[in-house]
């Protein structure tokens, strides 16, 4: 049988949070329980959002929480650099494979004009784009390119995406109504996290993302996206989110919870045992390593709805 490759993808635009430890920690107990590999991708894609001071960081804090990674795989592997900001040639690539196929069209509407247009909002925010720019002639792309530099839009097909997700359940997205065609590379010429984030995986030999409830929206798309480029897309598991002990939910606004001074409040294992108890892997909120959790870890023992953590600590 393959073998199982857990991963944990930050985006470094600043410290990481208590949601991102949350993360980190049950990616990487996930597996490890199983005698998995485990790659750490830094999401740099926008390098204005993401220095690398902020990459280097999360290495520190990972290394102090006692998180390892595979030197394999991704870092130093045959893929190369695992800091996406190094990897544009290997995006362009597929880019190039989906536009052969002829499923990109450029698209110059302005962020104002999507949002005028009579498309529906989903709950989560996410637009449905009208199809403006989808049936544009050659003479009027040559026109709108003097003045503009479009965006690249993947053509979605009247397919519908399901998936059971390991902690969600079942899930379903009718791409057309549901979705739309979807940017894949934006006007300044950064490819999307939608297409960076399924040839990453795909290539480091991710089998399982285990990632923040937020990105579930994402994953149809990304479904899609794996079958066009030939891949096998990986088993996803979509967390609940981390409220604080009012319920509220935490936010990197709370800066008070970032690790720059989480870690001269706690040590690891408090930090650990506190996200460990919020995550239902432990009754109270002991101190204690990850490696420890490693042989109490099960998805059955996590909450499926959000999680609250532990009174009197933050
Ligand atoms: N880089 C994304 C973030 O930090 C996560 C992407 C993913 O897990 O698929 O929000």
């Amino acid at each position: 049988m393959k073998q199982l490759v857990g991963r944990f993808a930050p985006s470094p635009s600043g410290r990481m949070h208590l949601g991102n430890v949350l993360c980190a920690l049950l990616s990487w107990l996930s597996a490890r329980s199983q005698n998995g590999g485990y790659v750490l991708r830094i999401e740099d894609l926008d390098p204005d959002r993401c220095p690398r001071s902020y990459a280097d960081l999360i290495e520190d804090d990972l290394t102090w929480l006692g998180l390892d990674w595979d030197a394999g795989g991704s870092k130093g592997g045959p893929d190369g650099s695992y800091y996406q900001s190094e990897r544009t040639e290997i995006y362009q690539h597929y880019f190039d494979l989906l536009e052969q196929k002829g499923l990109i069209y450029p698209c110059f509407c302005s962020r104002a004009a999507l949002h005028a247009a009579s498309a529906p909002h989903l709950s989560d925010g996410r637009v449905i784009y009208a199809g403006t720019c989808r049936n544009l002639t050659p003479d009027e792309v040559a026109q709108k390119r003097k003045t503009r530099k479009p965006a690249a839009r993947l053509i979605v097909p009247d397919r519908t995406i399901t998936f059971t997700d390991g902690l969600q359940g079942e899930c379903t997205e009718h791409l057309p109504t549901e979705c739309g065609d979807f940017i894949i590379r934006r006007s300044d010429g950064v490819f999307a996290y939608q297409l960076a984030v399924v040839v990453d995986d795909a290539l480091e030999g991710v089998t399982e993302v285990v990632r923040g409830r937020d990105l579930l929206g994402s994953t149809a798309r990304q479904i899609w996206l794996h079958e066009l480029l030939g891949f096998t897309p990986p088993q996803f598991i979509h967390m609940p989110l981390l409220n604080d002990v009012d319920g509220r939910r935490l936010s990197k606004r709370d800066a008070d919870l970032d690790l720059g001074i989480l870690r001269t409040r706690f040590t690891p294992e408090q930090l650990t045992g506190a996200l460990a108890c919020a995550a239902g892997l432990i009754d109270r909120p002991e101190a204690i390593s990850a490696r420890e959790l490693i042989p109490l870890f099960s998805w059955d023992r996590v909450p499926h709805g959000d999680l609250c953590l532990p009174e009197g600590i933050f």
